[in-house]
């Protein structure tokens, strides 16, 4: 299954209660990748990657895929697609759509989609996508997501 995270609020939150991975990144790197991963995020991706699901990221923010890419990379993490502004700018463009939604999974073949927005959540209700809503405040994030993919699993 193609599994897409969203970053910001998802898996970056900033707030000072939310627990963040151990920063692996060596001293000389750190000047290039200073945002926090929330925690739970390797263990998650990590699980999910050795059941075979090919985990991408689909951001609304102009963050470059190949920062994205080296950034998770570092944390132990490779990723499928990646998915940025620009990128999914660039899709709907193509797709000649009238209807500009702000995330459309579909166009990239993503079964499900991991978001903590409520505008996207009601996007994937009125369009057909599936979205699996966290908050950053929800300390069973990880297992939330689980859940949501093992009830899927089968399906795909
Ligand atoms: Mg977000």
């Amino acid at each position: 299954m193609k599994i897409s995270f969203d970053l910001d609020d998802t898996l970056v939150c900033r707030q000072n209660n939310i627990p963040q991975e151990p920063n692996p990144i060596p001293f000389f790197l750190k000047p290039w990748f200073r945002e926090p991963l929330r925690a739970g995020t390797c263990q998650l991706m990590t699980t999910l990657r050795k059941q075979s699901h090919e985990i991408c990221i689909y951001t609304s923010s102009y963050r470059s895929p190949f920062y994205i890419r080296c950034w998770f990379w570092l944390y132990g993490i490779t990723l499928g697609e990646v998915i940025n502004q620009t990128v999914h700018n660039q899709h709907l463009q193509n797709s000649q759509r009238r209807d500009r939604p702000s995330k459309d999974p579909r166009l990239f073949g993503i079964h499900l989609h991991i978001d903590d927005s409520e505008g996207v959540k009601q996007e994937g209700k009125k369009l057909g996508f599936r979205v699996c809503q966290i908050s950053p405040q929800d300390d069973c994030w990880v297992t939330r997501v689980f859940e949501e993919v093992q009830g899927l699993s089968d399906r795909f």
